[in-house]
């Protein structure tokens, strides 16, 4: 899961990035909301985390500038705890939810995972694809009931695929999901991470079929009628 992180105050933002890294998030941090513009218009991403106080155009109206540019994002809204006003004017706005600062990370985890969660509609935490499933609050995967190894960017691969199931997930924004800026992988990696998947999963019937120009989809085995 790829998020973007619009935050001024350099070591909140740090303090943030680590913690969500630490939970296989992929963080993109930018200081304004000039800056959160111009990564939107170039990348995607499944949430944002938006400080209302900000250098320049604030959260606030960056909130409702994207909300009138009708983008899907959810977002979560970051702001000290004395302005409780603000954080009504920012839900107004179109923010999904938010948190006052000073935050316990637990607690955004959880609240960005429910609001990633309904932005897919999907309102259990638990994903399944045949006999895959996927527990995404505990980030475990069983297969068959066998629980499934997965290092970090072969569960956030796993993840997309079964979130967008049965549809296919492109393959710039899979390299969009598994990266960020700062650190680099290639299509050709995509490709050996999707390579070690389909291994794990081949014993269970599930496959992931590449679409050629398009990206890579799950398919579920064929139930017998
Ligand atoms: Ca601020």
């Amino acid at each position: 899961m790829r998020i973007l992180l619009v935050e001024d105050d350099a070591l909140v933002a740090e303090g943030l990035k680590e913690g969500l890294a630490r939970h296989d998030f992929t963080v993109d941090h930018v200081e304004s909301a000039e800056l959160a513009e111009a990564a939107l218009q170039l990348e995607q991403f499944d949430a944002a985390i938006v400080d209302l106080g900000l250098p320049g155009k604030n959260g606030l109206q960056l909130i409702a500038d994207l909300r009138r540019k009708h983008l899907p994002l959810p977002i979560l809204i970051l702001t000290a705890l004395d302005t409780l006003d603000a954080c009504v004017a920012g839900l107004d706005a179109g923010a999904d939810d938010y948190l006052a600062k000073p935050f316990r990370m637990p607690e955004v985890l959880a609240r960005l995972r429910v609001l990633i969660r309904r932005s897919h509609s999907h309102l259990t935490s638990r994903l399944q694809a045949g006999s895959l499933v996927l527990d995404l609050g505990k980030r475990t995967a069983t297969l068959a009931g066998a629980a499934l190894d997965l290092p970090a960017r072969e569960w956030a691969l796993l993840e997309a695929l079964v979130l967008a199931s049965p549809n296919v997930v492109n393959k710039d924004k899979l390299l969009q999901t598994l990266a960020g800026w700062q650190s680099e992988i290639t299509p050709n990696a995509i490709e050996v991470y999707v390579s070690r998947l389909r291994q794990k999963l081949a014993p269970a019937g599930l496959n992931i079929r590449t679409v050629r120009g398009m990206g890579y989809r799950l398919d579920e085995p064929e139930q017998d009628t």
